[in-house]
């Protein structure tokens, strides 16, 4: 199969688009002919090995894939289903999705939405799918689209392309904060009611500020989530889910104990099945499936190590899918 291998010989860290030997596919039971996989930030992070995602050596990266089962013995799955797996250390420890064929268990895999393409399902990916946990979060919490302005951080970035996308289509005046202020029309066309500047959050501020926000999804870690903290309104709640700027998290209990603030950790790699069945089946129904393309970018499988540069310098833009049959 064709595939991106990361080695690591004692010479040095490697990358390379090449044929891998099927035989090494590693232990699970059911085999799948993957169509797209995609690039995440964590992808990002093991292809350029900029911090230690990959914990087993040679590794196939991708921690996200869909596609069609080709062989199974685990009694949920059959040859022909199509499926989408997200994360369980699969790109980590377990080869991952950037490649032809993937081996994993079938107690990974979730039966791919009826409404969705395999196409559709990675321009979702890890990324949309955490997007979806975390307005899950805000729901759960209360949030409703009346208590006023939600706030996306590292609003152009994947996770934030789709919270920004789907938030809107559920009714809540979403406010997208990015460093790339020329995108602002497309995270307007994405439904954005307004989009500020991510340097108003990223430097060090006050322990409590003036409340605006009634829920946040930050994606950025650091001061951007102490102050999406310290502005969140009485009784709301922000869901963390991402360190693009940092996971150091230099805040006080104040927003906690004045306010009662609640703040909602989201992870989606060992999330439990029935919360991420959950999680795809509302993206199916409460993500509008034409704005996918405005935030999608396709590219064929050795693309993957370019735009793995790109994502960890914060220069791509929503979410990228990779064609491994390309
Ligand atoms: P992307 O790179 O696509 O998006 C991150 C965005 O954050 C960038 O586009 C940029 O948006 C913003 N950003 C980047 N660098 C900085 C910085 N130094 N300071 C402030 N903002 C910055 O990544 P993903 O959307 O795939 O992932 C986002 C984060 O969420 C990552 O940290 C990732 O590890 C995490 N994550 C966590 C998951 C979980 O299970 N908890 C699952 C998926 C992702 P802009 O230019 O618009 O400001």
């Amino acid at each position: 199969m064709r595939g991106i291998l990361l080695t690591k010989p004692e010479s040095g860290f490697n990358a390379a688009l090449t044929e891998i030997d099927e035989a090494g596919l590693m232990e699970g039971d059911v085999t799948v002919k993957v169509d797209y996989s995609t690039i995440n930030y964590k992808d990002g992070l093991a292809i350029t090995n900029k911090s230690p995602v990959v914990r087993k050596w040679p590794m196939v990266p991708g921690v996200d894939f869909a596609g069609t089962v080709s062989a199974s013995s685990h009694t949920r799955f059959k040859p022909g289903d199509k499926v989408v797996l997200n994360g369980w250390g699969v790109g980590e420890t377990h080869w991952g999705g950037l490649a032809q064929t993937a081996r994993v268990k079938g107690d990974w895999l979730i039966p791919l939405p009826l409404s969705l393409s395999t196409r559709q399902a990675m321009a979702i990916g890890t990324a949309g799918y955490t997007a979806m946990l975390c307005a899950m979060a805000l729901k759960r919490n209360g949030v409703t689209s009346e208590q006023g302005e939600v706030l996306v951080t590292g609003a152009s970035g994947g996770v934030g392309s789709v919270a920004v996308a789907l938030l809107s289509s559920l009714g809540y005046k979403v406010v997208a904060s990015t460093g790339k202020l020329d995108q602002a029309d497309y995270l307007k066309q994405l439904g954005a009611v307004e989009v500020i500047d991510r340097a108003e959050l990223s430097a060090a501020g006050k322990p409590l500020q003036k409340e605006r926000w009634a829920g946040v999804i930050d994606s950025v870690g650091s001061h951007t989530l102490v102050n999406a903290c310290a502005q969140t309104r009485y009784g709301g709640t922000v869901a963390a889910c991402g360190l693009a700027a940092g996971f150091d998290f230099p805040a006080t209990v104040m927003p906690f104990i004045l306010r009662g603030v609640t703040l909602a950790g989201v992870d989606s790699v060992m999330a439990p099945m029935a919360l991420r069945t959950l999680a795809w089946q509302q993206i199916a129904t409460e993500l509008p499936l034409a704005k996918l393309d405005a935030f999608t970018t396709e590219l064929p499988l050795e693309g993957a190590l370019a735009a793995a540069a790109d994502i960890v310098a914060g220069r791509v833009r929503g979410r990228l899918v990779i064609d491994v049959n390309r």
